[in-house]
């Protein structure tokens, strides 16, 4: 029999939640991302050292099914609860007290869990998809990939909107959909409090976390959405260097931090998502999944992919979106 094929956009978590479940149900799936691996919103960065990230640093789950998710990959080694000091303004508290106590960390690169969850589906990086047509992909050097028996995107709204024209129903859906801005930093630094977890009560920085596994003194510094809004045009040096001296002010550090790295995601977290877990286009055999659709955090956009895949499976209709 002639497998059933989809071919999914985006190989951040929901893009590979729904490739993995469809490709262990039989499905033949491809996954075309234009970054250099899989991850997204989770990728990290690798050193001479070891791995640290700049994008996100916990994932927590509210419910099932991802806290069962969540509980089979601490078995698996592949994520542990956070623990260890935070500090918060002039003071180390507990994590109930900074809401931290439900949260954990990978201890593998995320980009590395987010691989595990495509199981068996094909991943092409480097592929820049162009547009989506009905059971259609176009790379963006006018290849057309077609014949998909289902064709799923999974980028943030302002990016898939340029993709949707000839799905006008979808585009239109996502038309609302605002999302703000994260600057973050890797930045090397002696001294400072004896902590794992730095929360900034400032209006420049939110949130610092020690990277355990890129040498000592190494934290990813995460910028508050009002600076990466006013910053949004600058460069990275300048915007690396506002950061570092607001860092050294608010910690008092006597020393200058060294900046590893910087990178911005212009499209951080969704404001207003649509709702739901996904939404579709029956006809033409077109969804949309991510967290632009289901809310922000790595639970909402996992969801979103697992219950696409689930309504493709188990729909009466052959391929009922
Ligand atoms: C700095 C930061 C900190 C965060 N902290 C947390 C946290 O602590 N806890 C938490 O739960 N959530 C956090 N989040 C939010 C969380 O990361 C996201 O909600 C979640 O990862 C979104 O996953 P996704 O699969 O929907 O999208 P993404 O991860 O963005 O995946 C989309 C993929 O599509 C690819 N893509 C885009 N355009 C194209 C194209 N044209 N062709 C091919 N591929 C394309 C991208 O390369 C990307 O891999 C944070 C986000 C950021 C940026």
């Amino acid at each position: 029999m002639t497998k059933l094929r989809a071919g999914i956009v985006g190989a951040g978590i929901a893009g590979a939640s729904c490739a993995g479940t469809l490709a262990a149900a039989g499905w033949e799936v491809d996954v075309f991302d234009k970054a250099r691996g899989a991850g997204g919103r989770l990728s990290t960065r690798r050193f001479e050292q070891g791995w640290a990230t700049l994008g996100t640093p916990f994932v927590s789950a509210k419910r099932d099914p991802f806290r069962s998710q969540l509980r089979d990959w601490v078995r698996q080694g592949w994520v542990s609860a956070v623990r260890g000091n935070i500090w918060q303004g002039r003071a180390t508290i507990s994590w109930a007290e900074a809401q931290l106590q439900n949260h954990y960390c990978p201890t593998i690169e995320p980009s590395q869990l987010v691989r595990k969850l495509l199981g068996s589906a094909r991943l092409h990086t480097g592929h820049r998809v162009a547009a989506l047509k009905p059971r259609t992909l176009v790379l963006d050097d006018g290849r057309e990939l077609g014949d998909f028996d289902c064709v799923i995107c999974s980028v943030p709204a302002p990016q898939a909107i340029p993709m949707l024209d000839a799905l006008p129903l979808l585009r239109e859906r996502l038309a609302e959909v605002r999302y703000r801005p994260i600057w973050s930093f890797l930045m090397r630094w002696d001294g400072g409090p004896a902590a794992d977890v730095i929360k900034f009560d400032d209006h420049l920085l939110n949130l610092a976390v020690r990277q355990p596994s890129g040498g000592p003194g190494l934290w990813s510094v995460y910028a508050t959405h009002e600076f990466s809004e006013t910053y949004l045009e600058a460069s990275e040096m300048e915007a690396s260097n506002r950061a570092a001296s607001a860092l050294m002010g608010l910690l008092g550090l006597p020393w200058p931090v060294e900046i590893e790295a910087s990178h911005l995601w212009r499209y951080a977290r969704p404001e207003n998502p649509v709702g739901g877990f996904w939404v579709g286009d029956r006809e033409n055999r077109v969804a949309l999944i991510g967290d632009g659709i289901a809310g922000v955090g790595v639970e909402r956009a996992w969801e979103s992919g697992l219950r696409l895949a689930q309504a493709i499976l188990q729909s009466k209709e052959e391929l009922a979106l």
